[in-house]
């Protein structure tokens, strides 16, 4: 009798739907499991927020740019499609943070903005001596007394003060999620610091205790991101290349999925067609997660997560027409100056291979929680906007050679108190009642790029062990 083959069928083709497709196509391929495996996305192109712009020789990244070398997945994805070679290390440079309207290098030594050496940090201009007086308490402050989830901003004021919080701490580690530090989930952002503090008592000792050496001196010659010399995009178009075609349906959105009698699923396609599946991969933002199951109460607590709306702006330019004075990378905004942007990369400084010679590259963000409106102005308004910022800090002679603005609308997922404890609700629920579903993805367990790498294969071993094959 012929052998039963099972159907898993994974929804949406970002990173984590890709990387989920590969590695269980290449399992399915190598022990010859009687299996297949369906990626549908709704758009005509695979990579979500993975977008890599070429202009004139330019290498832009529309959305992310790279990722954290120390978290290994996905350069090791990389790797595993032949892209080894490719990848590449920032220029380690100096950041700078622009409050009111003078850029500060970063203080030697801060590491996510907590002081890990005192002399830099009583040198830095960044802070009045009254603000610096308070971030010292944090060596006598006692723990805190929250064994349960807290705000990033209530942690770290409470440790360092509210001065040295929002002209450091809010720019660098608000940035990363564009959020407010006092919405955002310690636990599920950054909880690191938070068994530094358990473990030490004091952030600022615990932070120089166990940050290996390199890091604390701002290594000069290698930075901590990785990139592919071809754009991100080349990462999407190698693994889309290692997949069979026919296990690829673009321009196909999944409408709504029906969990039928006999334990298997039926989804409703944009194309008026019905797709069975006996495993089903969930790999979208969480907005898009609820729409298809609008009848089911499990994802309530999901449907109501916030995402911000940020756009990335490129700039390119003659290297005559702008001065860049500075030695370093590029610069984030205290959110107590007078500004728009909040964050600039001189991406030609810290991505030499983006920019052909004789050239600059500017790529600077705009929008952030509760102050998203800026993102649905025109290109050419946004552009007139970053332009007035950068001259604060720049010399910019002429206007640019061409502008990428790229609007990403609720991309962000917002990672509030609490969201650790309602995903894995979430979880629960789906295995108790929807039996063969995995919800996967940057909602969910982290939003870089290699944490969607590994909530992508994370994806095929619960495929697996639940198909039991
Ligand atoms: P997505 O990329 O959102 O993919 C979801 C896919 O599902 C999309 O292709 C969508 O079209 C498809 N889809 C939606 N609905 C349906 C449906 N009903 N049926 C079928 N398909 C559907 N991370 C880093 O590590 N480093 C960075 O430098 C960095 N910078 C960033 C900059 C920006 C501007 C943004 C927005 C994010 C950045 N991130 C960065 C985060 C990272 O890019 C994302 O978290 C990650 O790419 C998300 O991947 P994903 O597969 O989970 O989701």
């Amino acid at each position: 009798m012929k052998e039963q083959v099972k159907k898993v069928v994974v929804i949406g083709g970002g990173i984590t739907g890709l990387t989920t497709t590969y590695y269980l196509q290449k399992i399915i391929n190598e022990q010859k499991l009687p299996m297949e495996v369906i990626l549908l996305e709704a758009t005509h192109k695979l990579g979500g927020k993975i977008q890599t712009h070429y202009q004139d020789g330019f290498v832009i990244e529309k959305g992310p740019d790279s990722f954290l070398e120390r978290k290994t997945s996905a350069a090791e994805l990389a790797t595993d499609v032949g892209l080894g070679n490719k990848l590449v290390h920032n220029t380690a440079g100096k950041a700078y943070v622009l409050v009111k309207d003078q850029l500060h290098p970063m203080p030697t030594g801060a590491v996510m903005g907590i002081p890990t050496k005192i002399g830099p940090f009583l040198s830095t201009g960044l802070f009045s001596v009254q603000g610096k007086i308070r971030a010292m308490s944090d060596f006598v402050l006692p723990r805190s007394q929250s064994g349960g989830d807290q705000s990033l901003g209530h942690f770290f004021r409470r440790r360092l003060g509210d001065e040295v919080v929002e002209n450091l701490v809010e720019p660098l580690l608000s940035g990363i999620y564009a959020g407010d530090i006092d919405q955002l989930s310690l636990m599920s952002t950054f909880p690191q610091f938070y068994r530094v503090e358990r473990e030490h008592r004091s952030l600022i000792w615990g932070m120089k205790k166990t940050t290996p050496t390199q890091n604390r001196l701002n290594s000069k010659t290698q930075g901590k991101f990785l990139t592919l010399t071809g754009g991100l995009q080349t990462l999407v178009d190698a693994v889309e290349e290692r997949i069979a075609p026919s296990s690829i349906i673009k321009g196909t959105k999944v409408e709504g999925i029906d969990h039928k009698g006999d334990g298997s699923y039926n989804l409703v396609l944009s194309n008026g067609e019905n797709l069975q599946a006996d495993s089903v991969v969930v790999a979208l933002p969480h907005m898009a997660l609820a729409e298809l199951f609008p009848n089911t109460p499990y994802f309530q607590d999901i449907k109501e997560m916030q995402a911000t709306s940020v756009a990335t702006v490129a700039m390119a330019f003659d290297a005559n027409d702008v001065e860049v004075t500075l030695d370093g990378t590029g610069f984030v905004v205290s959110r107590n100056s007078d500004y728009t942007i909040t964050a600039c990369t001189w991406t030609h400084k810290k991505w030499p291979h983006t920019t052909p010679d004789g050239k600059v590259l500017l790529r600077c963000y705009v929008g952030r929680a509760s102050d998203e409106a800026v993102v649905d102005l025109s290109d050419v308004e946004i552009e007139k906007i970053v332009l007035d910022d950068l001259k604060v800090t720049m010399n910019i002679k002429a206007k640019p050679l061409f502008t990428v603005v790229t609007r990403w609308k609720n991309a962000m997922p917002q990672y509030t108190v609490g969201h650790k404890q309602r995903v894995e609700k979430m979880h629960q629920d789906v295995r108790m009642n929807l039996p063969g579903v995995f919800v996967t993805g940057s909602s969910f367990g982290g939003l870089g790029l290699p944490d969607c790498i590994d909530q992508g294969k994370q994806a095929v071993n619960d495929v697996l062990e639940y198909l039991k094959i």
